[in-house]
């Protein structure tokens, strides 16, 4: 924010400084404090917003950037709408390369803050040449001036969070923040948040939120790589079928597995109680949360942080839909009809 004026100069001056949210209605059986540290207040109405602006200033700090340069990523996501974003305001061209899973509504939503949208076939191999990985390492060699972002691979990704959530949250909870509750994907935000807090204070407990079908939790357990715990599910940007890089596996003290239905209906819950309309990871590590909250994790001086990464209107067509919650089977069970809201 510009000093006096109260005018931004731009919308990136914007990213960050996200709202701190107390908790109310959701988490009032349980023991503690939680706050909700709500992402989607960013511009790009995610925490992708705060990457893709650290890693694109960190290229031009390198000079490895110039006005029309290209930057380039794989993802159709919150990353790729956040790095089209930042680009528009510096003037680079933006090239994402998706897999054609990626709904229609999302690459219109690309293509709006102008990005170039190469779809690739989805089912094969990452090493066949018309992968989305494949395309895009093909297209950072063939551009010159160009930036491969490579957000699971990338040092930087975590950084960011290092030096701007991490620090909002200490300040925000005047330094008492005891525990953070986290989604892993990239593993970028748990990975930089838990440094910084940690450095801060060494009792902090960082707690990983991850995936039924993901590696994660078992590859932090053991260390080693178990095939068997990778399979397909729902919720998307959180777990992984890789061990990724910008991963710190040794500042996050647990995870928690969710099921994607339980996630999903406690992002339903979480607008109708406590009016906070935010994505399916968000209900995963809501979800989660009541899970530590079950194992004893907390106590009532627990001061407790949820990360909620993104914003509720990019998943209209998903756990919004009472069509697709049905298709998915998730309004079908006895236990259930007791449980749901009717939406209708
Ligand atoms: N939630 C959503 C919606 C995401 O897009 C991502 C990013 N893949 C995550 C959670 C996980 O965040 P990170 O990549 O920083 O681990």
């Amino acid at each position: 924010m510009t000093q006096n004026t109260g005018i931004s100069n731009n919308i990136l001056d914007l990213i960050g400084n996200t709202p701190l949210i107390k908790l109310n209605k959701i988490t009032k059986n349980l023991i503690g404090n939680f706050y909700v540290k709500y992402e989607g207040f960013n511009p790009g109405h995610s925490m992708k917003d705060r990457i893709a602006i650290h890693i694109i200033e960190e290229a031009e700090r390198q000079g490895l950037l110039k006005k029309g340069s290209t930057i380039i990523e794989t993802t159709s996501g919150n990353t790729g709408f956040s790095i089209a974003l930042v680009s528009i305001i510096k003037g680079y061209k933006c090239i994402l390369a998706v897999n054609s899973k990626a709904s229609a509504g999302k690459i219109n939503m690309l293509k709006a803050m102008g990005a170039k949208v190469y779809v690739c076939p989805a089912h094969v191999n990452a090493d066949d040449p018309r992968s989305y990985y494949e395309v895009a390492k093909r297209l950072h060699r063939e551009t010159a001036n160009s930036v491969y972002i490579n957000q699971y691979f990338n040092k930087l990704n975590g950084d960011a969070h290092y030096h701007s959530t991490g620090p909002e949250i200490w300040n925000q909870t005047n330094g008492e923040v005891t525990h953070i509750v986290a989604a892993s994907g990239t593993g970028g935000t748990i990975s930089g948040v838990s440094k910084y807090l940690k450095e801060q204070n060494p009792a902090i407990k960082t707690l990983g939120v991850d995936a039924f079908g993901s590696i994660l939790k078992k590859f932090h357990e053991t260390r080693e790589f178990d095939k068997n715990e990778i399979y397909p599910y729902r919720i998307e940007g959180l777990g992984k079928n890789l061990i990724p890089t910008a991963t710190d596996f040794d500042v996050i003290d647990v995870f928690e597995k969710v099921t994607d239905e339980a996630a999903a209906h406690r992002a339903r819950e979480l607008a109708l109680t406590e009016g906070l309309f935010t994505g399916y990871t968000s209900g995963a590590v809501v979800q989660a949360t009541l899970q530590y909250a079950e194992k004893g994790y907390f106590d009532k001086n627990s001061k407790v942080v949820l990360i909620l990464p993104d914003h509720g209107s990019r998943y209209m067509e998903k756990i919004y839909s009472d069509d697709w919650m049905r298709d998915q089977g998730f309004f079908d069970t006895q236990k259930q009809a007791h449980e749901v809201v009717e939406y209708i």
